[in-house]
């Protein structure tokens, strides 16, 4: 058996994610770049949060979550390439310990961010695909915001964030899609809204 490292916060800050735009892929890039543009040209204060996730930070985020949070079997967690991690820790007698297992995940769902999540970070979304933006967006009084067609629209009611409807149809128009698939995802815009 290959030789594997124990699960933990020190996987955390390895296969690290991205928040610059540069990292997402053309045409979404674009598209991105454009419609925060027209955002801070109206005055709204925009904070990218996350854009490109490696595909190994997803497996880890994914099911580290399942492990901490769902009852996921440690010993069962499927491998996948490039991560050489071991979810099952033992005791100090060499048996396998499901409460060293489930603590070591559960601190690294701490460091990721994600222990309050109400479902697990998906192992391929958006994110992986460099297609998806998690970012906060606020502006005070009325926001007056060019679409991608150059028309000129007044946002003038609440809420004053990314979670407005108007702005979500501005958005739009540039190839931006405000998450629309089942529960929230406050931060997450997309190409598809997936
Ligand atoms: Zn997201």
């Amino acid at each position: 058996m290959a030789c594997r490292e124990l699960s933990g916060v020190i996987w955390v800050s390895r296969f690290p994610g991205s928040v610059s735009l540069s990292d997402l892929a053309p045409p979404f890039q674009d598209y991105a770049n454009a419609f925060i543009d027209a955002l801070k040209a109206a005055g709204a204060v925009v904070s990218i949060a996350a854009t490109y996730r490696p595909l190994e930070r997803a497996y880890l985020m994914h099911w580290s979550w399942l492990i901490a949070k769902a009852g996921q079997d440690p010993r069962k967690v499927p491998s996948t390439p490039g991560v050489s991690i071991q979810w099952d820790h033992q005791d100090d007698e060499g048996e396998y310990s499901s409460e060293r297992s489930i603590d070591a995940a559960k601190a690294m769902t701490k460091a990721y961010g994600i222990d309050t999540l109400a479902i697990a970070p998906a192992l391929i979304s958006r994110h992986t695909a460099r297609c998806a933006v998690d970012m906060s967006i606020r502006w005070h009084g009325a926001l007056g915001i060019l679409s991608a067609d150059g028309s000129h629209v007044c946002i003038a009611e609440g809420p004053k964030t990314g979670m407005n409807r108007q702005l979500h149809m501005v958005g739009a128009t540039y190839g931006v899609i405000k998450y629309n698939q089942r529960g929230q995802d406050r931060p997450h815009w997309s190409d598809t809204g997936a």
